[in-house]
């Protein structure tokens, strides 16, 4: 069997008008809306993006969204979870400051910003899935509180994963601070002194105060360090790696494995939307600008996270022409999808469903 995957092509020069109108078509397209009761609580997971990112989706794309929710409930709210690293959203105070920092102003659009996992990620619930790495998910409390979830990503590349999009944003960004250390744990970077300048870039950043000077370059504690994986994305020369590529599929099949966790609590009242516009090579934790790599392709929806993630990565090597994504980060990024269908999440078969305004 075969899953619609609709999709709408965008770029961000049309200006946020159009997309907002693009990205309601193709979510009017999902039959959606008859999940939701006027008394529902429906979650729209985002990520804020960090301090400086610019490539985050803008409150102002979902415009025409928030209107169809909100004539179904007037439980509509923006959510996400703490972060593992040092950083603007690491404690729900510092979160909504930043969200509305970056637009998300419950008086200008009507839907609040809650930070699911509580004030410093500690309310999760236990999930039982019995999959083959994880036996018990924790996922932020939030998450089994509300009804429906529409999971909006944005599409960008990843360090451990090759790419952050639906199931990345399901299984890492819903899960507690103890579920995202959970699937971090298996994470070993190490520093290679041929490239350490000893900037202390990662010290800064590192949430474990992990990392120290040993021998006139960076040293990573392992008995400290617990994984986030912050240290190999700050560093500006390269230096942090991991120690074995099977990180990197752990990481990933446990991702997947979250995800379908929080499909579980939700009974299958999920829909997702990939944004592939402003494509970058990290995710959106980067606290700065970086340019995309490749022209945006559009906006892509679907209630299967697999099939959305698998032909929005297809879409992606078909405008490249070569396994961009690989190549940019040195994963394979079909881990997680393999792994995602292999779990009974969803089905890498789609249909490309294309629409127009
Ligand atoms: S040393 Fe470990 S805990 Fe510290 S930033 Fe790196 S991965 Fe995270
Ligand atoms: S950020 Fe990189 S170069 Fe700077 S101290 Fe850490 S490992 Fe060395």
């Amino acid at each position: 069997m075969s899953e619609q995957v609709f999709f709408i092509p965008a770029h961000q020069e049309e200006g946020s008008q159009i997309l907002s109108q693009k990205t309601e078509k193709i979510f009017r397209r999902l039959d959606f809306t008859e999940n939701i009761d006027h008394d529902s609580f429906v979650a729209l997971k985002i990520h804020f993006g960090e301090k400086g990112n610019k490539g985050y989706i803008k409150p102002s794309w979902l415009s025409d969204t928030m209107k169809v929710l909100k004539e179904r409930s007037g439980r509509i709210f923006f959510t996400d979870t703490n972060t593992l690293y040092v950083g603007n959203r690491s404690n729900a105070s510092d979160h909504v400051l930043l969200a509305h920092g970056h637009g998300f102003d419950e008086r200008k659009w009507g839907v609040p910003v809650i930070i699911a996992d509580g004030l410093i990620g500690r309310n999760s619930d236990d999930i039982v899935i019995d999959k083959p790495r994880i036996h018990t998910a924790k996922i932020a409390s939030l998450f089994s509180d509300s009804d429906v979830l529409v999971c909006l990503s944005h599409f960008t590349g990843h360090m451990l994963t090759g790419f952050g999009a639906a199931i990345k944003n399901l299984g890492m960004g819903c899960a507690s601070r103890s579920g995202k250390l959970d699937q971090h744990s298996d994470v070993h970077p190490r520093v290679n002194p041929k490239y350490c300048d000893l900037c202390q870039t990662c010290f800064d950043y590192c949430p474990e105060e992990a990392i120290s000077e040993k021998q006139g370059t960076a040293f990573i504690d392992s008995e400290q360090c617990i994984g986030c994986g912050e240290c190999l994305v700050v560093c500006p020369r390269g230096a942090v790696k991991m120690t074995w590529d099977d990180d990197k599929i752990r990481v990933q099949e446990k991702m997947a494995e979250y995800a379908f966790a929080v499909n579980k609590v939700y009974e299958g009242k999920i829909v997702c939307i990939n944004f592939l516009i402003h494509i970058t090579k990290d995710c959106d934790c980067m606290c700065k600008g970086v340019p995309p790599f490749m022209e945006d392709i559009g906006i892509l929806a679907s209630k299967d996270p697999v099939a959305l993630d698998q032909a929005s990565a297809d879409l992606i090597d078909e405008q490249s022409g070569k396994d961009i994504l690989r190549i940019k980060n040195d994963v394979d990024w079909t881990v997680q999808l393999k792994h995602a269908e292999d779990i009974g999440l969803g089905n890498r078969n789609y249909r490309l469903v294309k629409c127009e305004l």
